[in-house]
């Protein structure tokens, strides 16, 4: 089984009422619905309103892939969870990042970068072309797929780049962007997926659902070593290695390490 979260900041849907006639459920709502079929996820829900956003110790350190949605409220976002989410990404948990969590507190910490891109609400079509027609995330997509309505995302994306770039989109405007992109960070995989949006009905495109059903089980941690725990990161752990892994003679002079005020 994947022990799959979907994050979702919960505030669109709740405030506005065009928003919440697309996602009466929530995105985290409509997301779960449509990623029912699938017997071998085990979904859970966790929102920006719930006590540690959802996201407690215990129930990360059981999570295979957390898919991040947010927007209008990054900033809400504690950065103690910030830290939390990190270090379980390096430690293997698989992160899916959808539309605009591209801005989200989380994708910037992983990323290292702004995150910047342009944008305009004003309806497109969104041909989504796919890279490599090869790659695990595209199974069963034809060369491209097309969203009617979108909002577009322009480059440039201020992003690393990323080890492989699944899908670029292009839209009515004229204007293209890397809409699929995969990273690898400490052990865990990285995802970034462009299509989404609050205002459009775009997480009921079968297509979409697709990718996103695709890019679960790619982000999803191989568990033939079984989960590792940075004890040194938790604070369990002392970084200095008392005995040496072979007899050796200490030479030299030994720094004191402690600051002291
Ligand atoms: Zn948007």
């Amino acid at each position: 089984m994947v022990n799959l979260v979907i994050w979702n900041e919960f505030v669109h849907e709740q405030e506005d009422e065009h928003v919440k006639s697309i996602y009466p459920k929530g995105i985290h709502g409509c997301i779960k619905e449509f990623l029912s079929d699938d017997e071998s996820l085990n979904i859970k829900t966790a929102t920006l309103q719930e006590k540690d956003h959802g996201l407690s110790e215990e129930l990360l350190s059981n999570t295979d892939v957390l898919i991040w949605w947010g927007h209008k409220a990054h900033k809400l976002v504690e950065d103690k969870i910030v830290d939390r989410v990190q270090q379980r990404v390096l430690e293997g948990m698989g992160l899916l990042v959808l539309h605009s969590g591209h801005h989200s507190k989380i994708f910037k910490r992983m990323m290292g970068t702004t995150a910047n891109i342009r944008w305009a609400e004003r309806g497109e079509k969104e041909r989504v072309w796919v890279c490599n027609p090869g790659h695990p995330i595209a199974k069963g997509l034809g060369e491209y797929f097309e969203i009617d309505m979108t909002e577009m995302y322009g480059e440039p994306f201020q992003v690393p780049a990323p080890d492989e770039t699944v899908f670029v989109s292009w839209f009515e405007g004229g204007e293209v962007f890397r809409s699929g992109l995969c990273y690898k960070r400490g052990n865990g995989k990285i995802f970034y997926f462009r299509p989404g949006h609050e205002s459009y009905p775009v997480y009921y495109n079968k297509d979409v659902q697709k990718v996103i059903k695709n890019s679960i089980h790619w982000v999803c941690p191989e568990k033939t070593s079984g989960l590792w725990i940075d004890r040194i990161a938790k604070g369990i752990d002392n970084m200095e290695r008392k005995d040496p892994v072979q007899p050796i003679e200490v030479k030299g002079y030994q720094v004191d390490h402690n600051y002291k005020k």
